[in-house]
Order: C-alpha cells, then sequence, then structure tokens
C-alpha cells in the first residue's frame, strides 16, 4: 500500500474537499427529508415551489447555487442560503480534517488508513452538523444520528488515535448519566414532568464515545459557555428569544389532532403529548427561553476534534 506522504497535499486536499461539498449537499437531504419522514432516496429533488425536478448541473454542489444566483432555474424562486452554506460547511470540515487530525498522523501512516481516518471524521462531522441544524429547526435531535453516531464511534475506538476502546466505552457512559441524571431524571422525580435533555444527554455520550470522557466533559463544558454566550448575545440585541416557528407549527398540529380525536385513542394522544418537551409553551424571559443546546455541543465536539490536543494539555498540565 502506498503512504499518505506519498501524495502531493494540494491532490489530497482537492479530493478531500470535492468530497466533503458533495457530501454536504447530501447533508441538505438528510436535514430536510429525516424530521419528515421522508425517504432519503426517493423522490429525487425536485422545486419546492412547482415540482420540476432539479437538473443535475443546477445541483453542483455551492457552485450550483453562485451559478443561479440564488434562483430556482424553473420558476425563479428563492433557494434558501442554507443550502450552499451547509455545502461549504462540509467541504471545509473535509479540508480541516485532512490538514489538521491527516497531517499529524505518523508518515509511514498508509494511505488506506488515512482514508479510513478521513471518512470516520467525515461521518462524526457531518452528523453533528445535521444534528445542528434539526434542532436549530425542530429542537430536537434524531436518534439515527446520535445513537448511530455512538455506535461508529465506539466500533472505530481501536482505529482511531482519539482513544481506546474502554476509554471510548467509559466516555459514552459517563457522558450519558451526566446528562441524563440531573436534567432528566432527577427533573422528572422533583417537577413532575418531562426533562428535555435526552437529546442533549445522547449528544455527550456521542463526544464520549468518539473522545473519551475528556471528550465528553469537554463537549459540556464548552457547549455551556459557548451557549450560555449566545443566548446572552441574542437576549441583549433582539430582546427575546423566540421558539422556532417549526415547533410552534408542530405543537399546533398536535393539539389540533387531540381535538379531532375521541375515546382512548385522545387519551393515548393526550399522554403522548406530555411526554412532548415541547408540550408547553416556552416560559417568558432569559430563563424559560427555549435555545437548542444541541448546536453548541455539537460545535464543542468538532472542537475537540481539532483543538483537543490543546484542551488535554491544559487539564493534564502535559507538554504535546
Ligand atoms: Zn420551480
Amino acid at each position: 500500500m502506498p503512504l499518505l506522504i506519498e501524495f502531493p497535499t494540494w491532490f489530497t486536499v482537492s479530493v478531500a474537499v470535492a468530497v466533503g461539498l458533495s457530501l454536504g449537499s447530501f447533508l441538505n437531504v438528510v436535514i430536510y427529508r429525516v424530521p419528515r419522514g421522508m425517504s432519503l432516496s426517493r423522490p429525487p429533488s425536485t422545486c419546492p415551489r412547482c415540482g420540476t425536478l432539479i437538473r443535475f448541473y443546477d445541483n453542483i454542489p455551492f457552485f450550483g447555487y453562485l451559478a443561479l444566483r440564488g434562483k430556482t432555474r424553473c420558476c425563479k424562486s428563492r433557494i434558501s442560503p442554507r443550502y450552499p452554506l451547509v455545502e461549504l460547511m462540509g467541504g471545509l470540515l473535509s479540508w480541516a480534517i485532512v490538514v489538521v487530525r491527516l497531517d499529524a498522523l505518523p508518515s509511514a501512516t498508509p494511505i488506506h488508513v488515512a482514508v479510513a481516518l478521513l471518512f470516520l471524521y467525515l461521518a462524526l462531522g457531518l452528523g453533528l452538523i445535521a444534528a445542528s441544524f434539526i434542532d436549530l429547526e425542530h429542537m430536537y435531535v434524531p436518534d439515527a444520528i446520535t445513537l448511530g453516531g455512538t455506535v461508529v464511534g465506539l466500533a472505530s475506538a481501536g482505529l482511531r488515535p482519539d482513544t481506546d476502546y474502554t476509554g471510548a466505552f467509559v466516555g459514552a457512559a459517563v457522558g450519558f448519566v451526566m446528562i441524563w441524571l440531573p436534567f432528566d431524571y432527577l427533573y422528572r422525580k422533583l417537577r413532575g414532568r418531562t426533562g428535555m435533555a435526552m437529546g442533549d444527554a445522547k449528544l455527550v455520550m456521542l463526544a464520549g464515545a468518539w473522545f473519551g470522557l475528556p471528550g465528553a466533559v469537554f463537549a459540556l463544558l464548552a457547549g455551556s459557555v459557548q451557549g450560555t454566550i449566545a443566548a446572552l448575545v441574542i437576549y441583549l440585541t433582539r430582546g427575546s428569544i423566540e421558539e422556532p416557528e417549526a415547533v410552534t407549527q408542530e405543537r399546533a398540529e398536535m393539539e389540533r389532532l387531540i381535538e379531532a380525536a375521541e375515546g382512548e385513542e385522545r387519551e393515548r394522544l393526550i399522554e403522548e403529548f406530555e411526554k412532548d418537551p415541547i408540550a408547553q409553551e416556552a416560559e417568558p424571559g432569559l430563563l424559560g427561553a427555549r435555545l437548542a443546546f444541541g448546536p453548541f455541543l455539537a460545535l464543542a465536539t468538532l472542537e475537540y476534534l481539532f483543538f483537543g490536543e490543546l484542551w488535554l494539555a491544559w487539564l493534564f498540565g502535559y507538554e504535546v
């Protein structure tokens, strides 16, 4: 097997960025379709306004959006800037993995190991980006991402230089309990209603599965600090933190369903609704603000992916 070091950097980076942009394009499909319970493979992408099939050359990641100047070819309706943004994030993520993580590998690393690591870290990063956008819009993170990501992290722990199998299992378990115990279990005992932290607990578990206990602790601490700063900034500049529109709509839809149902079905729906963290309207003020925490946990986990060694050096006081 040829070694990673035998390939010129421009080549490795170009291939990685192209792969990242394309996967970012697929990620847009995930972000839109998964919360709506739609299939990822069918139907092919169409214009949301007039239903015209989108041509492959208009679907070229990032550059397609630029060439079209942000409007669809068919009916000139506005394309959400989220599409090129997510594609660009995929490209940047892939670039950063090559120049930060792969570049730090021993020079005798075979190319197939480097490629496997690239795809593993891409899976992690892209999963976290998808989780963030879905959480921002719908205030929940799909289990497919958190549990799936945890399984991949645990299974690949022996292949990556981040931690070992024991570290991954301990990190995942402690990471989950760290959030679940105070914010879900105790909260439920004390307040008699569902906490809203299950998705967050699973995200910290994911960080632990990939980076061991130091990763889980970092995700929680750095995520909390950055989330608090963001909440303060939004509160001070806008005067309030509004819940996402989709959440208000989903609650109204659920209330309509309950209104229309009768008998046992109605009982079942009410019970299900009360377990849902979005059942109550957000309380006014900064403390009741409903700001998704997932994106900050995801951001902190990505920070650990790229700067984890600096944090470890600070934590344990050793030179890296
Ligand atoms: Zn159209």
